[in-house]
């Protein structure tokens, strides 16, 4: 498949405006100025273009109902806030393509008509920081953004706001509290954002990716778009791929792709020739897979049906010398640093699940302990304000179910089955 999200990666200017307009960029913005707003709505669904961040949803229909609703301004807001453990796949979006996802902002902000918009950018990636904030001075000078865009009466300012680091400020509203100055934490839900979103307005949150698939979409159509990989979910997917594997990277490749055909064609197989032995597909908030089920295609609708999610799209491959008990003990200390600490589930169950997998992977486990990280997990998921607390109880209850012998040796043995 030609490359659409990393087309010119190689390109040593590919982040420079005259890089980007040499390739035909900044062409789906001109033809989206042709179109009437509504119309680029109608687009975007016809294309079944589905959020890239994780959850999904399809964009089109996030668009229209905040395009309904009659209040203004209306935000436009980048979640650039890309911080779970094995997730870089916006990383070369933000680093190399600047363009592609600021042309993509300015198409679904008129389409929205939000005339603010925010790239809420991770504290980690100051790189990108510095070379997005050079991407918008040179598309303000060309005349892509401001008051009057090339001339068309549209109107559409953008910046750069840097997160401090807290991973929960990637889930919407926690961003949107993050934005407005506040501390980050989520909001409940309903009301939605795209009616009660930053300062009380209509905002739509989309992915770096979702954007940066805005002006292809236009570029083609719809219809054509729709064509591209599983056309349940269709579309280019960026997928990171790291741990134990030849290769590791982002790769861009069709939505649906078999996650085994992702493992060993594109990213070289398993590293020095080992056995494979689990995978996350989505993620470390994505539950494990087992190598039985790697035939799976990556996408929104078959990896449910092996038991786990797309997520983002991050993929996590453990060979036969990595611990489970390990990557889950260290998965659920990520959790536990990361809760906000709204909830009681999360705040107190995180810490509970990590401490007692510290003592299982310690050697200093007890009998009865698989059943108490279970019970703990099952009180934490479907009881918390946001995804985060569901995501640590998928991990841990994920690994159990598919590692339930490796725990139990863990506790028995007092040492690791791969020792
Ligand atoms: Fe905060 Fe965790 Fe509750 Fe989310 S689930 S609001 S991170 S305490």
């Amino acid at each position: 498949m030609e490359k659409v999200l990393l087309k010119n990666i190689d390109n040593p200017d590919s982040a420079r405006i005259e890089a980007y307009e040499k390739s035909g960029g900044y062409s789906g913005l001109k033809k989206a100025f042709e179109m009437e707003p509504k119309a680029i709505i109608e687009e975007v669904k016809r294309s079944g273009l589905r959020g890239r961040g994780g959850a999904g949803f399809p964009t089109g229909m996030k668009w229209d109902f905040a395009s309904r609703d009659p209040k203004f301004p209306k935000y436009l807001l980048c979640n650039a806030d890309e911080g779970e453990p094995g997730t870089f796949k916006d990383r070369p979006l933000l680093e190399k393509r600047p363009h592609l996802l600021i042309e993509g902002m300015i198409i679904s902000a008129y389409a929205l008509k939000a005339e603010y918009g925010y790239i809420y950018l991770r504290g980690e990636y100051p790189h990108a920081k510095v070379v997005l904030e050079e991407a918008i001075k040179e598309a303000y000078e060309r005349g892509y953004l401001g008051d009057n865009i090339l001339g068309k009466g549209v109107k559409f300012h953008l910046s750069v706001h840097q997160g401090a680091g807290a991973y929960i400020c990637g889930e919407e509203t926690a961003l949107i509290e993050s934005i407005e100055g506040k501390r980050g934490q989520p909001r409940i839900k309903p009301p939605f954002p795209v009616n009660v979103g930053a300062w009380g307005m209509p905002t739509v949150v989309n992915n770096v990716e979702t954007l940066s698939n805005i002006p292809y979409i236009i570029e083609i159509g719809g219809e054509a778009y729709s064509q591209i990989g599983n056309p349940e979910c269709p579309g280019p997917k960026l997928f990171s791929i790291s741990c134990c594997v030849e290769k590791p990277g982002v790769y861009e490749l069709p939505m649906g792709t078999p996650l085994k055909e992702i493992i060993y064609e594109h990213a070289g197989g398993i590293k020095g020739g080992r056995q494979l032995k689990a995978v996350i597909p989505g993620g470390i908030s994505t539950p494990v897979l087992t190598p039985d089920k790697i035939d799976c295609p990556m996408d929104f609708v078959n990896l449910p049906k092996v038991g786990s999610m797309l997520g983002s799209g991050a993929i996590m491959v453990f060979d036969d010398t990595v611990c489970m008990v390990k990557v889950c003990w260290r998965a659920i200390k990520f959790f536990e640093h990361e809760s906000c600490g709204k909830c009681t589930p999360c705040r107190e169950g995180t810490g509970w699940m990590r401490s007692i997998l510290e003592r299982i992977e310690g050697g200093f486990g007890r009998e009865g302990d698989i059943e108490l990280l279970q019970d703990v997990a099952m009180s934490i998921a479907g009881k918390t304000f946001c995804p985060l607390g569901d995501g640590a109880a998928n991990v841990v209850l994920s690994f159990i179910r598919s590692f339930t012998e490796e725990f139990d040796y863990h506790i028995k043995n007092k040492k690791c089955i791969t020792q």
